[in-house]
């Protein structure tokens, strides 16, 4: 996990990352968010028409520093990666401002609720259009092609912009932590199916919803699996010396942790157990998991 910058972090203003670029951050720091959510601008700054991905929280000044950046362009398409709450909220009041469509990734159908889910998860989300993995949006001189990447929730998307190389990864690879896969809507099998298909690409950088920039994206993407490969080593190791239920793994897997994160080391526990389940490694009896 990478260390908290200093403040004054860069709210509420346009900050150019590339060409094509500017990223305008949110006023929501938190545990969950790092400094903020990250929305960025595509098209050329004095170009007619742009897109914004992940115009995030619903609040009035985050608004009105998107539309600054956006300045005299029209917005072609607002775009988001996925519907957590730090996200999408923004879409709907943008588009009434603005007249723009919102389109990308599809509403989220939960099938299970539960509190994480109405917490977490924007129930207002409502696309004009949802894109499918390869299908663009394009505008004067950008082309941002949607990458499915299910994983950290089941409805998110990548966008590849084509003229730069860039990837804009929202919650799936972020700049400052691993991603939380969380289920029931989150599935490890699918992340780790999705980290594999970031592998096989050759992206340039990675602009992610929070954190800076990623510049060796592969090298970043090769980690993450290794990492999550080991924490299934060892859970398969522990479920060999004893069964037990996923909150008796944490102590044993992560020393030391933060009280405050010990319900996140637990759904993450979860998330291997299940997509074990699923490949026939293990199996739970009342809350119980063994080997099989
Ligand atoms: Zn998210």
């Amino acid at each position: 996990m990478s260390k908290i910058p200093p403040k004054p972090w860069p709210t509420g203003l346009a900050d150019p990352v590339e060409p094509l670029v500017c990223r305008v951050l949110a006023p929501n720091p938190s545990p969950y968010t790092f400094t903020g959510t990250q929305t960025y601008v595509v098209g050329e700054a004095s170009g007619p028409d742009c897109a914004v991905i992940d115009p995030g929280p619903d609040e009035a000044p985050h608004i009105d520093a998107i539309l600054a950046a956006v300045g005299k362009r029209t917005i072609v398409a607002i775009m988001c990666t996925h519907t957590h709450r730090d996200h999408s909220p923004a879409a709907a009041p943008l588009a009434a401002r603005t007249g723009a469509s919102i389109v990308g990734c599809a509403p989220l159908v939960l099938q299970v609720d539960g509190p994480r889910s109405d917490e977490a998860f924007d129930t207002t989300y409502e696309p004009d259009r949802v894109l499918e993995d390869g299908e663009q949006m394009c505008g004067t001189g950008w082309t941002l092609t949607a990458v499915a990447t299910p994983g950290h929730t089941s409805n998110h998307l990548c966008f590849a912009l084509k003229e730069s190389g860039s990837l804009f990864t929202g919650d799936h690879v972020m700049g400052w932590s691993t991603s939380v896969v969380i289920p029931p809507d989150g599935d490890m099998g699918d992340y780790m199916t999705s980290l594999e298909k970031l592998q096989a690409r050759d992206d340039k950088v990675y602009h992610s919803a929070h954190g800076a920039a990623i510049t060796k994206p592969r090298q970043l993407v090769r980690g993450m699996i290794g990492h999550r490969r080991q924490r299934e080593k060892q859970i398969l190791r522990l479920m060999g010396e004893r069964a037990r239920t996923a909150a008796d793994f944490v102590p044993d897997m992560y020393k030391g942790l933060d009280e405050r994160l010990v319900g996140a080391a637990r759904m993450s526990v979860s998330a291997h157990l299940l997509d074990l389940g699923k490949r026939g490694l293990a199996q739970c009896d009342d809350e119980v998991w063994k080997l099989c």
